[in-house]
C-alpha cells in the first residue's frame, strides 16, 4: 500500500504497549494478570467535578468552546498557580490542552526545528523523547545514578547543553523514578540555564501534590525569575484530581510561546469540551482535602512496596520522594535464568519473563531511557501490590 511518513517509522514503538498488549492476552486466556505497569490513579475524581461537568453540558456547553479555554477555566488556572507555586500569570500566558501531553506536543511543534536538541535528565517519561523525535530533534539524555536517588546533577546538564539544545526537560516529581528536586538543586539548575539564554525549559510539575515529606515541592520559574520569559510550567488534573479520562491539561509560561501553542492547537484539536473544562475548574477551586489523602495513601504504598523489593534477592531500590511508581535495580539479576529457563540478559527479558512465569506487568526501565530497571506503579490497592511483591520474590528468590 502507500507509505507511512519517515518519522512515523524512526519511531521506536512503546515498550509499555507491548507490555500492556501481552498482558491483555494472557488475560484474555484466563491467566490471573496483576498489572503494576499503568500510570493511572485507581481512585475516583471529586464528586463536585463531576456535577460541574454535569451542570456545564445541561447548560449548553456543547458546541465548539474556545481554542484557548474558557475565562472560567482560565482564572482557576491562574488561582492555582498563585496559591500553589507562587506564580503569577494573566490570561494571555496560561494554555489549555487535552492533557499535559497535548501541551507538550504543542510546545514542541511550536519551537523544535530538525537537528535541534532536547536534553532529557534520564530516566524519563517516554513521551518527552518520543515527540521530540516526532519533529526531527534528537534527544540528549542525562543519566542521573541511582545511588543519588536520580537527582539531576547541575554538571552533568551544563555539559549537555549545546547551541543546538532547543528544550531542556526537568520534570519533579519524575515519572518513573519519583526523585524530587529540593530548591536548592532547582536553584542550582536555574543557574546552570541562565547561562544559555537559547534554551526553552519545560518544567513538568503534573505530580506536584503527590510529595512525600520532608521532600517538598517547588516550581523552577518562582525560584529562578531570570527564566521567566523562556519557563513553560506543565501541569494538569490528571493525576492530582484522578481525572485522567477528562483529559485536561495546563501550563503557564511567555505569552509569545503560548500564543505559538494556541496556534498549533488551532489546528489540531481545537479547545477541550466544555463539561471537561468546568470539571476541571471546579477539581482546581474546590476542597483540596482529598488530594492530601491520596497523598497519604500513595505514601504508605510506597513504604510497602520499597521494603518488598529491598528485601528481594539481586533486587535494589532507591526511595522515591514523590509520584507513584517505584523504579527498582535488576543488576543483581542479569545474566541469571529463570525458574521457567529465560536468560535474564536485560530489564526486557526479566519483564518478560515476570509476566509470562509469575503473571506480574511491570515495565522494562529501557522503556524509560534507563537500565537494567523496572517500574512498578503503586497505583494498586494493598492487596493487588502485596501479591504482586510476593509473586516476584519467588521469582527473583527461584533464579539460576
Ligand atoms: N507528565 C508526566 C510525567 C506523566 O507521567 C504524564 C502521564 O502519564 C503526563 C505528563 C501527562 O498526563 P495527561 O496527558 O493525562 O495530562
Amino acid at each position: 500500500g502507500p507509505p507511512l511518513a519517515a518519522r512515523l517509522e524512526a519511531l521506536p514503538a512503546s515498550a509499555t504497549i507491548a507490555i500492556t498488549g501481552k498482558a491483555r492476552a494472557l488475560r484474555a486466556v484466563g491467566v490471573d494478570v496483576l498489572s503494576l505497569s499503568i500510570g493511572e490513579p485507581d481512585f475516583a475524581m471529586p464528586e463536585h467535578a463531576l456535577e460541574a461537568a454535569h451542570r456545564a453540558a445541561r447548560e449548553g456547553l456543547t458546541k465548539y468552546p474556545p481554542i484557548d479555554g474558557y475565562p472560567a477555566l482560565r482564572a482557576a488556572i491562574a488561582r492555582k498557580f498563585e496559591r500553589d507555586n507562587g506564580l503569577r500569570f494573566d490570561v494571555g500566558q496560561i494554555a489549555i490542552g487535552h492533557g499535559g501531553k497535548q501541551l507538550l506536543y504543542n510546545a514542541f511543534a511550536a519551537t523544535l526545528e530538525p537537528g535541534d536538541e532536547v536534553v532529557i535528565p534520564a530516566p524519563y517519561w517516554v513521551s518527552y523523547a518520543l515527540t521530540a523525535q516526532l519533529f526531527g530533534a534528537t534527544v540528549v539524555p542525562v543519566d542521573c545514578a541511582e545511588a543519588e536517588d536520580f537527582a539531576l546533577r547541575p554538571e552533568g546538564l551544563a555539559a549537555a547543553i549545546t547551541p543546538r539544545t532547543r528544550w531542556v526537560v526537568l520534570n519533579s516529581p519524575s515519572n518513573p523514578s519519583g526523585a524530587v528536586f529540593s530548591p536548592d538543586l532547582l536553584r542550582a539548575i536555574g543557574q546552570v540555564l541562565e547561562a544559555h539564554p537559547h534554551v526553552w525549559v519545560l518544567s513538568d510539575e503534573i505530580y506536584e501534590h503527590l510529595v512525600f515529606a520532608p521532600a517538598e515541592h517547588a516550581s523552577i520559574a518562582a525560584l529562578c525569575p531570570g527564566l521567566r520569559d523562556r519557563v513553560l510550567t506543565l501541569n494538569g488534573v490528571s493525576k492530582a484530581y484522578a481525572m485522567t479520562g477528562w483529559r485536561v491539561g495546563f501550563a503557564g509560561g511567555p505569552a509569545r510561546l503560548v500564543r505559538a501553542m494556541a496556534k498549533m492547537q488551532g489546528h489540531t484539536t481545537s479547545g477541550v469540551s466544555g463539561p471537561a473544562q468546568m470539571a476541571a475548574a471546579a477539581a482546581l477551586d474546590g476542597p483540596q482535602q482529598r488530594v492530601r489523602e491520596m497523598r497519604a495513601v500513595y505514601r504508605a504504598r510506597r513504604d510497602r512496596v520499597v521494603t518488598a523489593l529491598r528485601a528481594m534477592q539481586g533486587i535494589t531500590c532507591a526511595m522515591p520522594q514523590g509520584a507513584f511508581y517505584a523504579f527498582p535495580s535488576i543488576a543483581g539479576c542479569l545474566g541469571r535464568r529463570s525458574a521457567g529457563g529465560r536468560l535474564l540478559d536485560s530489564d526486557t527479558a526479566f519483564a518478560e519473563a515476570l509476566l509470562d512465569e509469575a503473571h506480574v506487568a511491570v515495565v522494562p526501565g529501557v522503556a524509560f531511557g534507563a537500565s537494567p530497571y523496572l517500574r512498578l506503579s503503586t497505583a494498586a490497592a494493598d492487596e493487588v501490590l502485596d501479591e504482586a511483591c510476593a509473586r516476584m520474590a519467588r521469582f527473583c528468590a527461584e533464579l539460576d
